[in-house]
């Protein structure tokens, strides 16, 4: 089947031609052109300073760089040269980002496949139920976590600040088991990086942290510019509308059953 699609037409044509043989995938056409001019141009339009200060917001100036990271087609070098030498001071927040992924990676260097198990004991308890089907099928009746499934299924590609309520969601309120949530979700990634994934849900978990990842109605609403509470249809019953101690309190003070 894939013989027939025509290399040399234009990327329309070989959407619309896969749209053609696989009826049956659900999906949109993917927001990320590939290749390594795609790659240049967008590192172009970044604009570091603004990002330094928008970038925890989900309509922030953020790079949308990851995907050409994970599949080679940009180096982090590249990224921090063009950033220092177009917006010098201004562009510490995003090399400083970089630097993020740089890390995981020479942990993910030094530690191999011990990264997908618990590095540390955890320093509060957290569970180890199965994903549920509702995390999966966005069908939590939370507007907000709903949406976050759904984005990164349907497109690949979700925020920083999104990815990191998810996960606190999914590992501290549903206490499911943060190994097997790391694998459904970097399977579902357009970006999936074993060492940026599976050590970003350890320091969720606070498996590869000092505490949990816990954030608040407040700190979600603030940063979302409201839009899942104002539809959400738990928004009385909101699990997260709570301070950070009663959060903690609530999440952390009994052992659970598994
Ligand atoms: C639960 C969870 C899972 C994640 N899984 C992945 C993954 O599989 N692959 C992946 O590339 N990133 C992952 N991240 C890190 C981060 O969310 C993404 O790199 C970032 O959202 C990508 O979008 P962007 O390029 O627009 O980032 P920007 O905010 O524009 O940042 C620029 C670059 O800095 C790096 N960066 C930014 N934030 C982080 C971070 N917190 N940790 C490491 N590097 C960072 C990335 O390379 C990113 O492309 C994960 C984070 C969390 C909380």
């Amino acid at each position: 089947m894939i013989e027939r699609i025509s290399l040399s037409s234009s990327r329309a044509e070989r959407n619309a031609q896969l749209r053609q043989l696989f009826p049956e995938v659900a999906g949109v056409d993917s927001v990320f052109e590939g290749g390594r001019a795609a790659a240049l141009q967008r590192l172009r339009k970044l604009d570091a300073a603004a990002y330094g200060r928008t970038r925890n917001s989900l309509d922030g100036r953020v790079s949308r760089l990851s995907p050409y990271f994970r599949h080679g087609m940009l180096t982090l070098h590249e990224a921090a040269d063009f950033a220092l030498t177009h917006f010098k001071g201004a562009s510490y927040k995003f090399v400083f980002e970089l630097a993020w992924r740089d890390f995981w990676r020479r942990v993910q260097a030094a530690y191999g496949a011990r990264i997908e198990q618990s590095i540390e004991p955890p320093k509060v308890p957290i569970g180890q139920r199965e994903l549920p089907e509702d995390i999966i099928n966005a069908a939590t009746g939370l507007a907000c976590m709903d949406a976050f499934a759904r984005e990164l299924v349907e497109t690949g590609y979700v925020h920083n600040h999104a990815r990191m309520w998810f996960a606190s969601y999914v590992v501290h309120h549903r206490k499911v088991d943060w190994r097997a949530a790391a694998q459904w979700y970097y399977g579902e990634l357009i970006d999936g990086d074993r060492a940026s994934n599976h050590l970003s849900w350890q320091w969720i978990a606070s498996t590869f942290s000092s505490k949990p990842y816990l954030f608040n109605r407040e700190n979600l609403e603030r940063y979302s510019d409201g839009v899942y509470c104002e539809q959400c249809p738990a928004k009385r019953r909101c699990p997260f509308d709570q301070s950070y101690e009663s959060l903690h309190e609530k999440l952390f003070s009994t052992e659970f059953s598994q």
